[in-house]
């Protein structure tokens, strides 16, 4: 679908998946005006297919377009274009279990120009691609390298949108966190490098435990990191099992003070691709330690498979969260 100043949106297609001609003087190869969102499609029990929360990516596209000053794509809209390639690839959704078709819907300006001003061209696009289920083998811990060298986002930056300048800028952390043998970087906040942010591609939740009460805390929205749609879910699962969860502030010696004293028991990461992952270790330029005993924690499992359940039609979707292909 494009859109062009005064004009607005038009020309919505379905065409085979093909490569895109770009000008060298588009404006979003030098000036990077582009936003993305990845969702999932489900086979459900009685055969038919259901996206997941469709509705709050929509949303948070729209977000991510205000703070990169691109124009909002109506939810509708965004929606109906994620259904007609879902329809169209039908075939391609995978029939069995945690096996998914990921959609991957993007914008960027199409303007051809070299002069720093929001573009008055765009174009929206989606793309799919089956996905497997993300640990084959049965879940395993992630290995985290906590960045204290590099930020991925402050206060007033982009942090908080799906912009693609906010991965480019976390490529360098990432490769040094494979460097230490870790499998994913945890970021800190950009002022005091204290309080823990998110993963590369995930949020966080801490676990703790004190006789029988159990409390989950996932670090609050600080404006510099994703609201992601798994993290807002498991806030409402956590309240149909029970849970206390919170939003807080969690710092580095929080998170290597509880797994000391044994307080923190486990911490996850949340997110559409891995839906949730145990963190198994933490390492830094300071201090190495285990999470727990190191293995997937109790609750993170039944946090996993109560999401999972809802995702793949298991489980009454209570919450209105499946939207039903027509
Ligand atoms: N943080 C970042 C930086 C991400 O890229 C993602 C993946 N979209 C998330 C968190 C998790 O968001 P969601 O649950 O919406 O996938």
């Amino acid at each position: 679908i494009k859109w062009t100043e005064g004009r607005g949106w038009h020309d919505a297609q379905l065409v085979p998946y093909a490569p895109l001609s770009i000008d060298p003087a588009n404006m979003t190869l030098h000036y990077a005006q582009t936003i993305f969102e990845g969702l999932k499609a489900y086979q459900q029990p009685d055969g038919t297919v259901a996206t997941f929360r469709p509705d709050a990516n929509a949303t948070r596209f729209q977000a991510s377009a205000r703070r990169l000053a691109m124009p909002e794509l109506p939810v509708e809209t965004f929606i109906a274009a994620c259904d007609a390639l879902v329809t169209q690839d039908r075939a391609w959704v995978p029939a069995h279990g945690e096996q998914s078709l990921y959609l991957r819907p993007f914008m960027f300006a199409t303007e051809v120009g070299l002069g720093v001003r929001p573009a008055n061209e765009y174009l929206f696009v989606v793309i799919a691609s089956p996905a497997g289920a993300y640990f084959p083998g049965g879940v395993k811990p992630v290995s985290v390298w906590l960045s204290e060298e590099y930020v991925r986002a402050a206060p007033g930056g982009t942090g908080a949108a799906k912009a693609g300048g906010n991965y480019a800028a976390s490529l360098v952390a990432q490769a040094q966190a494979a460097e230490k043998g870790c499998d994913q970087v945890v970021w800190l906040d950009a002022i005091e490098r204290r309080w823990i942010e998110e993963m590369g591609g995930m949020n966080l939740y801490f676990v703790y435990r004190t006789g029988d009460a159990v409390r989950i805390v996932t670090p609050e929205l600080s404006g510099s990191l994703l609201p992601g749609i798994t993290r807002a879910s498991l806030l409402k699962i956590g309240e149909d099992l029970g849970y206390g969860f919170e939003e807080g502030r969690i710092s580095v010696d929080d998170w290597k003070n509880g797994n000391a004293d044994g307080s923190l028991t486990e911490v996850f990461a949340c997110g559409t691709a891995a839906v949730i992952t145990p963190v198994g270790s933490v390492k830094s330029a300071r201090a190495n330690w285990t999470v727990g005993d190191g293995q997937p924690g109790e609750i993170t499992m039944k946090l996993r498979k109560a999401l999972l359940d809802i995702q793949t039609g298991a489980t009454p979707d209570t919450h209105n969260w499946m939207h039903p292909l027509a």
